[in-house]
């Protein structure tokens, strides 16, 4: 789903199958292809959707307040993960409180007909991916949720987005494809949401421009860097 390698990954659940423009290069398809062929137990079903039962309690083992990217190795929302196991992992999360939760899905609809059984604590933070214009089509969805911070990944960015709903979003993470196929990323698309985000005073992150080298092209957008992050007020916690 997500390069999360800058922030400690969770996954309860892995494995997931395409559904849009984004997945073209799916970096945890590749990953747990990697790993399957390592022997790791964990993955000895490549990329099938599982859920780990046993892994549904290691956020309290973790006493360290930390970001945790949930979910990065697929999709916690995929249709083959039943509702009783989605409960457990938001129990986790509701009782681990300590930790930040980050979850993303390209599955907007699973998202907004369930998320009304979900407790939404605040350490809780919803994403959606928008790599397209065609697919702000997710956004309602996750504005329906009563989430306390909504976020949005455009990445791989494949398009302009021109006229992004920023209004009930709390941060937008932008970046480029990267690996040997990787798709162009356009300027214009860039600096375009960069500047509906400073408008409308959403934290933007630029995390990469991506390609063949992501290390060469790095992340400097004339000449800066853009790591804005959410500071959610004391109300959150
Ligand atoms: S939804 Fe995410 S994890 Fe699933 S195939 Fe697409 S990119 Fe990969």
């Amino acid at each position: 789903m997500h390069n999360a390698s800058a922030w400690k990954a969770w996954n309860p659940i892995t494995g997931c199958t395409k559904i849009s423009e984004g997945c073209l290069h799916c970096y945890a398809e590749r990953m747990a292809g990697r790993l399957c062929l390592m022997g790791q137990a964990k993955y000895k079903d490549g990329f099938r959707v599982t859920c780990h039962e046993a892994c549904l309690s290691e956020p309290f083992q973790w006493k360290k307040p930390q970001r945790i990217f949930t979910c990065s190795m697929g999709d916690m929302f995929h249709e083959d993960v039943s509702d009783a196991f989605l409960f457990k992992v938001f129990e986790t999360m509701n009782r681990a409180d300590w930790h930040v939760f980050q979850i993303l899905t390209k599955r907007a609809e699973r998202l907004a007909a369930i998320a009304p059984k979900l407790y939404w604590s605040p350490n809780i933070w919803m994403g959606v991916t928008v790599e397209s214009e065609r697919q702000t089509k997710r956004i309602p969805y996750l504005l329906s949720t009563k989430a306390h911070l909504k976020w949005l990944c455009l990445e791989p960015l494949l398009s302009a987005v021109p006229n992004l709903p920023l209004d009930g979003i709390h941060w937008v993470i932008l970046g480029g494809e990267s690996g040997p196929k990787a798709r162009p990323l356009r300027e214009e698309w860039v600096t375009n949401v960069r500047d509906q985000c400073v408008a409308q005073k959403v934290p933007f992150y630029f995390k990469q421009w991506g390609g063949f080298n992501k290390k060469a092209t790095g992340c400097l957008l004339h000449g800066r860097e853009w790591k804005q992050v959410p500071q959610p007020t004391l109300e959150f916690y």
